[in-house]
C-alpha cells in the first residue's frame, strides 16, 4: 500500500510553489503533490502581474522549476477549481488541500461615474499588457491626453510607468505585442498618480519610485511643486519612520527639485487627494477630487480627512488601483470584507460553524492574508501553513490515505473531458515562447489565448 500523503495544491503562483517546496523539504514525511491551475501556464502573478520591464524579478521561477522537478510533483494546468473540480472531489482523492488561488478581483472606488467607459481597474490593464488570457480582448483608449491612476502602491506605479515609457523602453521586454502596438500609438501626455494619504504614508517601495527618475521621455514631478510634510509626519520621519519610508522621502525630494525638461510626457505625484466623482457624456471626461489633510487619531495614527478644497481635471482614462480582492470559492467560507478565506495560521475555519477548524483544508498566499507583501512574503506565509497542516495531522492522529477513497485524479479529469496539461507540456510552451522571443531579442513572446496554447502543446508533444 502507498503510504504517501497526497496533497492537492490549487493555484500555481508563488504561494502554491512555496507550500509545495516546504512539503518536499520534510525528511520524515513521504509527500506527493498534485498542483492545479485554471491556466495552462504556471506561476500566477509572476507571469500575469509582475511588470514586463521587471524581468529580474521573474527569475524567481527558477526556484519553482526546481520544485517541479521533484518526482513526487505533478502539474495539472487548465483545470479550474469550481468548474472542472470541486471541493468534494478533492476530499475524496487527497489527504488534504491547500488553496492558493490568489486575489483576482479588485476593490471598487465606490464613487459616481466609476463604470463609465474609460474607467478601468489596474487588474484589467495589468492583465492586458501581460497577456493574461482573461484580459486579452480588453480595449483601452490611449488616444486621450490625461490618465489618472488612483492609488499609490507598487501596482499603481507599474501602471503609470508602463504608460510613461516609450515603445523603445518596452520593446526588449515580454509585454504582449498588441499592448506594445497600442502603446506605440498612445497620445497620453499627462499621467497622475493620486494617493489619499501623504508622502510619508505612500505604500510604494523605493526601488519602484526611483525608476521614475530615469524615464527616457517622461518628466516626473510632485503636483504643487515642493514636498511638504505636516508637523506630525515630519516628527515621524525624524523618529520612527522605516528605512524604506526615509528612502521614499529622499527620492520624492529629488523629484520635487526636478524641472520640466520638455519631455513628451509628464508624471505627477498627487498626494493627499481622493476622487469624488468621474463624469462625462457616456465616457470619462472629468475627474473631481478633494484635497485631504492628515488627522491624528486616538491611537496616534494619521488618517486622511477631506477638506473643503476641491480639484477638477480633464481626464480621458482612469485606472483604479486601490487593492486586489479575493473571490469566494465553492464550499469554502469567505470573508467579504477582507476578500480572504477565514483561517487560523493557514488552517481553514468556518465562522458560520462556531469557527470550527477544517483538518483537511488549508490556505496560503493572498487568499489567506490578503493582497500584500512581495513575492518572498508568500514563502513565510506558505511555510506557516504547511507546518500547521503537518501538526494537525499529528495532533488528530490522521494517517496517510485514510480519507482517500477514490483512485488517481486523472481518471476523474478524463471522465469530465478536462483537457489538462502537465509541467512537461508547459515546458514545451515555455520553449516555444522563449524561442520566438529570442529571434526579436526579447525574453519571450507570450501566447495569450488558451486555445492557441493547447494547440502548440499538442503540436509539440
Ligand atoms: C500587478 C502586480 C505586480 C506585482 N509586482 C511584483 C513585483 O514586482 N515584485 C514582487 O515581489 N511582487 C509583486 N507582486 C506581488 C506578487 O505577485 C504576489 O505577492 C504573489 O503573486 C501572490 O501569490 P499567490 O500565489 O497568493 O497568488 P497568485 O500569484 O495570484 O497565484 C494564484 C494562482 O491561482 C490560480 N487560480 C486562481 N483561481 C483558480 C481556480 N479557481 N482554480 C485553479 N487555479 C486558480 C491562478 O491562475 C494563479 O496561477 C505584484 C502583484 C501584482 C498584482
Amino acid at each position: 500500500m502507498d503510504t504517501s500523503w497526497e496533497i492537492a495544491v490549487i493555484g500555481s503562483g508563488p504561494a502554491g510553489f512555496y507550500a509545495t517546496g516546504e512539503l518536499f523539504r520534510q525528511q520524515s514525511w513521504e509527500i506527493k503533490v498534485d498542483m492545479f491551475d485554471r491556466l495552462p501556464t504556471p506561476f500566477g502573478l509572476v507571469r500575469g502581474g509582475v511588470a514586463p520591464d521587471h524581468q529580474k524579478i521573474k527569475s524567481v521561477t527558477k526556484i519553482y522549476n526546481r520544485i517541479a522537478e521533484n518526482p513526487n510533483f505533478r502539474f495539472f494546468g487548465n483545470v479550474e477549481f469550481g468548474s472542472d473540480l470541486y471541493q468534494p472531489d478533492l476530499l475524496k482523492h487527497y489527504d488534504a488541500v491547500i488553496y492558493s488561488v490568489g486575489s483576482s478581483s479588485d476593490r471598487a472606488l465606490g464613487i459616481p461615474g466609476e463604470d463609465l467607459e474609460g474607467s478601468h481597474s489596474a487588474t484589467e490593464f495589468v492583465g492586458w499588457y501581460n497577456g493574461h488570457p482573461d484580459f486579452r480582448e480588453y480595449k483601452f483608449d490611449l488616444s486621450v491626453k490625461n490618465a489618472f491612476v488612483i492609488g499609490m502602491g507598487n501596482v499603481a506605479l507599474d501602471v503609470a510607468r508602463i504608460l510613461a515609457k516609450t515603445p523603445e523602453e518596452l520593446a526588449a521586454t515580454d509585454i504582449t505585442d498588441y499592448a506594445l502596438e497600442a502603446l506605440r500609438k498612445s497620445q497620453i501626455e499627462n499621467i497622475w498618480l493620486v494617493g489619499r494619504r501623504g508622502p510619508l504614508q505612500a505604500a510604494f517601495t523605493p526601488v519602484e519610485v526611483r525608476e521614475f527618475l530615469e524615464l527616457d521621455d517622461a518628466d516626473v514631478m510632485l503636483e504643487g511643486g515642493s514636498l511638504e510634510l505636516d508637523e506630525e509626519s515630519q516628527k515621524i520621519l525624524e523618529t520612527e519612520a522605516s528605512k524604506d519610508t526615509k528612502k521614499n522621502i529622499e527620492i520624492l525630494t529629488q523629484i520635487s527639485l526636478r524641472k520640466l525638461s520638455g519631455k513628451k510626457k509628464r508624471v505627477y505625484f498627487l498626494f493627499l487627494a481622493s476622487p469624488l466623482e468621474i463624469s462625462g457624456d457616456g465616457k470619462v471626461e472629468k475627474i473631481s477630487m478633494v484635497r485631504n489633510q492628515l488627522v491624528k487619531q486616538d491611537d496616534g495614527s494619521l488618517r486622511p480627512q477631506a477638506t473643503e478644497n476641491k480639484i477638477e481635471e480633464d481626464a480621458g482614462l482612469i485606472f483604479r488601483s486601490i487593492g486586489y480582492l479575493g473571490n469566494p470559492l465553492a464550499d469554502l467560507p469567505f470573508d467579504q470584507k477582507s476578500g480572504t478565506i477565514p483561517n487560523e495560521s493557514g488552517q481553514v475555519k468556518d465562522p458560520e460553524n462556531g469557527n470550527s477548524l477544517r483538518n483537511r483544508e488549508y490556505v496560503a498566499g493572498w487568499i489567506k492574508r490578503g493582497p500584500s507583501g512581495v513575492i518572498g512574503t508568500n514563502k513565510q506565509d506558505a511555510v506557516e501553513t504547511v507546518h500547521r497542516m503537518l501538526e494537525t495531522f499529528l495532533a488528530e492522529k490522521m494517517e496517510a490515505g485514510q480519507n482517500v477513497v477514490l483512485p488517481d485524479i486523472v481518471s476523474l479529469l478524463e471522465s469530465r473531458k478536462v483537457d489538462h496539461v502537465s509541467f512537461a507540456d508547459w515546458k514545451l510552451l515555455d520553449a516555444h515562447e522563449t524561442e520566438a522571443g529570442e529571434a526579436q531579442g526579447r525574453p519571450r513572446l507570450k501566447l495569450t489565448s488558451i486555445t492557441e496554447m493547447l494547440e502548440i502543446i499538442r503540436q509539440k508533444r
